[in-house]
């Protein structure tokens, strides 16, 4: 496992982090930061784009996140990721944001640009290159279906597929009210004058096995952005019978392998994807924006997969 360092080591001009080799200059703050995989595959990155950099993890309380964060530019940092329970402070703490940044209420990717921070999220769009790549498909043309849309990562996935207009847009939480919230929120931006069919085309279900079942005949894409399946004796996420051929299945937690939620989807004859994607292209993005060139993808994944 990599080194973690603390808000110290960047309060202080950063000395100790310039006098690495290569000097660190890009990060994730977190906390907790231990488990983050992003440096394995940023310094592959950086590596095989031969950029003298080096990306560390950074262990930052949510009281030490504002001076931490504004510490960047004389650290000499190029940018840094934020993750939980940040990335709603990088928001309210950075100069400036772009609209899908505001729209998710979050941002995850800080550049510093002289003594300004740019503040953007590039979980959202990471989720629609993820998508591309596992099943050829835009999420503009699909009806989706997000479990655990209440959820950090369940929110910042409705607010891109509102954005992009998708066709149909379901939000499912085990407590309601927060998916009916956030279906408010994004109404506007899901407001069609044509006419779909027999389904609405911006809904708020509870978790629930007849809810979830009436909806099913209308939906090509279901997300699980809760976090069930992280342990391996976790309850399954839908009953068997829900899951048909014609469903696109993506599920959002990382794993190297199969996640039961995949095993279950494949084994219906249904398409299905693990989070690695998602979580390779919003690094991807990341890079692209510090960098502003493409990617080193295929680095990336090999790095991220070896991890
Ligand atoms: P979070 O903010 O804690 O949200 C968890 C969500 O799961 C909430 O909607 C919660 O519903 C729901 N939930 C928890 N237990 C449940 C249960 N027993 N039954 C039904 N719903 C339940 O977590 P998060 O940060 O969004 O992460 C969620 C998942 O996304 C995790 O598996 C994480 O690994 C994954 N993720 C993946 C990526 C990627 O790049 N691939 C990025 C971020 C996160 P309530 O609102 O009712 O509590």
């Amino acid at each position: 496992m990599s080194d973690i360092y603390t808000a110290a080591d960047l309060l202080n001009g950063g000395a100790t982090l310039r006098a690495l080799t290569p000097p660190a200059r890009l990060s994730v703050f977190g906390d907790p930061v231990a488990h983050s995989k992003s440096p394995a595959f940023h310094n592959a990155a950086l590596r095989a784009a031969g950029i003298d950099a080096q990306y560390v993890k950074i262990h930052i309380t949510p009281e030490e996140f504002p001076a931490a964060l504004g510490a960047l530019p004389a650290a000499g940092f190029i940018g840094t990721n934020v993750t939980i329970p940040h990335k709603a402070a990088a928001l309210a703490t950075v100069d400036e944001a772009d609209d899908y940044a505001r729209a998710s209420g979050a941002v995850n990717t800080v550049v510093v640009e002289g003594e300004r921070l740019l503040g953007f999220n590039t979980d959202g769009p990471g989720f629609v290159r993820a998508i591309r790549e596992s099943f050829l498909a835009d999420v503009r043309d699909l009806r989706v279906m997000i479990l655990g849309a209440g959820g950090g990562a369940g929110r910042a996935i409705a607010v891109q597929c509102a954005i992009e207009r998708c066709e149909r847009l379901v939000l499912v939480n085990r407590t309601v009210e927060k998916a009916r919230e956030l279906a408010k929120e994004l109404a506007p931006r899901m407001h069609s004058d044509r006419l779909l069919g027999p389904a609405e085309r911006l809904v708020a279900i509870p978790h629930e096995t007849a809810a979830l079942a009436a909806e099913m005949a209308h939906i090509d894409l279901v997300v699980n952005a809760t976090s069930i399946g992280m342990k391996r004796s976790d309850p399954p996420l839908l009953p068997q019978s829900l899951l048909t051929p014609s469903l696109m299945v993506y599920d959002a937690i990382y794993s190297s392998g199969k996640t039961r939620l995949v095993e279950d989807a494949e084994q219906a004859g249904a398409r299905a994807a693990n989070g690695l994607s998602m979580l390779l292209h919003q690094g991807a993005l990341s890079f692209e924006i510090w960098f502003n060139r493409p990617a080193p993808l295929d680095a990336m994944r090999a790095a991220l997969l070896a991890a």
